[in-house]
């Protein structure tokens, strides 16, 4: 019976769980084969810039099969018509593949299960995008966690050494003589590439990968606490589209982070904090694994109430960081160019959209969905939801971020609003947070005319926060 090993969300053959467990089930003369499978459906929701970060990381792992004379099949078309074929020309087949939480791939894995399965075959999940197996981590009521401290607290009482150690791989354990060909239509990475716009700002592949992570522990940990807020600065790791297409696999970003812990004689809070922020990702990933419906509702469900804006001119100003607000210019504007958005703009452009516009979050979930490298559904949905105050350990709905104060505190001398806000490039600090306090005097002489080379405000911040409090009390008190 043939093994095939299925890539997904881990395109790496380094420190890989269920490639390992693929490798070791091998003997010498196994028939075996590597895939991809690219779904035409799912790519409907990929932005250009996502899509050739993706061919990146397929080519590079080709080529690094390729040199040991192994093929990676990169095949196109719905996974269960792809394994349909597969089956009709093998028969029975052994699939070896890594878990994902996203609710339509658990679907899909249950589909091309039974296909597999029916016709006499084995398939193996493996855990290997979390450090703990979805849904072990519950608190002493034997439930799930809706508070991410103690979850956190909970995961870091837990961990041992075991739980981030390296998986070793031995690539020469497969006989290149002994793979089977796979009949199915393929994807040409090439020539998908060349029509597609590609991020100047985050490349692709393991070897970017890894060297994002050294430099981030050589010198980005420094100050990682207090640089994390400030988005003119290099502050984060940049990690989180090769993280989520495992490139690097996130034991490996905590291995690195806890021998850097034993040995650093300061800063050992700077490393604490970065790993925190791996637990919010796996924070995320349990709240969709125990609540997936919350990909389309309030994870909240006392919010459905709630009755959202649909105004389609400001939802447009918002997508093209045109609202009058700089700071929500700044990062919307990074987002289109980039396809990647700080950390701290993220927060203020998501309680922007849903608080000052009080447009569905949903609208701003699929917006960042579309643009993001980095989209991770359950990341995404979690990061919206908090700014909504819609969702899990979510702001409270009266602490509404005040965008001007926030882009006095984090971008003070405005360095990131001009970098993405060129028409402001000549105001001075007193006014580029709120540019449309200048005299027709000063507009003149910083050369940008409010209302006609950047945008008035399109609500004002004060009245707009009064009216999100009324509809949230409004909403709880329907209930
Ligand atoms: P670092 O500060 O270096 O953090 C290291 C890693 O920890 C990240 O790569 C990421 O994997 C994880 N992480 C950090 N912060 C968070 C967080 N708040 N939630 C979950 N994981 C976190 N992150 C995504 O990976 N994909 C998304 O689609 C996504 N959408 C978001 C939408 C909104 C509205 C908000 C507020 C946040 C979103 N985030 C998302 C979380 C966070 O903004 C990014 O993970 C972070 O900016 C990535 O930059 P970095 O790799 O340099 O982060």
């Amino acid at each position: 019976m043939p093994d095939i090993f299925w890539f997904r969300k881990d395109l790496r053959t380094v420190d890989n769980k269920g490639f390992a467990e693929f490798i070791n089930k091998i003997s010498d003369s196994s028939k075996f084969a590597l895939i991809y499978i690219k779904n035409k459906d799912s790519f409907k929701y990929f932005g250009e810039k996502r899509i050739s970060f993706l061919i990146e990381c397929l080519d590079e792992l080709r080529s690094e099969l390729g040199s040991l004379g192994l093929t990676l099949n990169i095949l196109e078309g719905k996974s269960s018509e792809v394994f349909e074929k597969i089956i009709k020309e093998h028969k029975e087949v052994s699939v070896y593949c890594n878990e994902q939480v996203e609710p339509y791939c658990l679907g899909r894995d249950e589909r091309v299960k039974k296909l597999i399965t029916d016709s006499g075959g084995s398939f193996y999940k493996f855990t290997d995008t979390t450090i703990f197996n979805l849904g072990e981590i519950k608190n002493g009521e034997a439930k799930q966690y809706k508070v991410y401290t103690p979850f956190k607290n909970q995961c870091l009482a837990r961990l041992t050494h075991g739980h981030y150690r390296k998986i070793s791989v031995d690539l020469n354990l497969l006989q290149k003589e002994n793979q089977i060909k796979i009949k199915a239509k393929t994807y040409d990475t090439g020539k998908n590439y060349a029509k597609l716009t590609i991020s100047e700002f985050l490349k692709g592949g393991r070897k970017e990968a890894l060297k994002l992570l050294k430099d981030f522990y050589e010198i980005g940990i420094i100050n990682y606490t207090e640089k994390r807020n400030f988005p003119s600065v290099k502050g984060t790791s940049l990690l989180s589209a090769h993280i989520h297409f495992g490139t690097v696999s996130i034991r490996e970003c905590l291995r690195t982070a806890y021998v850097k812990l034993g040995k650093a004689s300061k800063g050992k809070e700077d490393i604490q904090k970065w790993i925190n922020e791996l637990f919010w990702r796996e924070f995320y990933y349990n709240i969709t694994f125990h609540n997936p419906k919350i990909l389309y509702q309030s994870f909240n469900r006392e919010y459905d109430n709630l009755k959202w804006n649909y105004d389609e001119d400001n939802f447009e100003n918002w997508c093209k960081g045109k609202t009058g607000y700089p700071i929500v210019d700044a990062g919307m504007r990074q987002l289109n160019q980039e396809g990647w958005m700080h950390n701290r703009v993220r927060m203020i452009t998501a309680m922007f959209l849903t608080k000052d516009l009080f447009i569905d979050w949903r609208y701003g979930e699929k917006y960042f969905a579309d643009n993001l490298i980095d989209l991770d559904l359950s990341s995404n949905n979690g990061g919206w939801q908090w700014s909504a105050s819609t969702g899990v350990d979510a702001q409270p709905y009266f602490r509404i971020f005040n965008p001007y104060l926030q882009s006095k505190k984090f971008d003070k001398n405005g360095a990131y609003i001009k970098k993405y806000v060129p028409e402001l490039k000549n105001v001075p600090e007193e006014f580029i947070h709120e540019p449309n306090l200048m005299s027709v005097m000063e507009q003149k002489m910083y050369e940008v005319i409010i209302g006609k080379d950047y945008p008035q405000p399109v609500v004002e911040h004060s009245k707009a926060r009064e009216e999100v409090i009324k509809n949230f009390k409004e909403a709880i008190r329907k209930n």
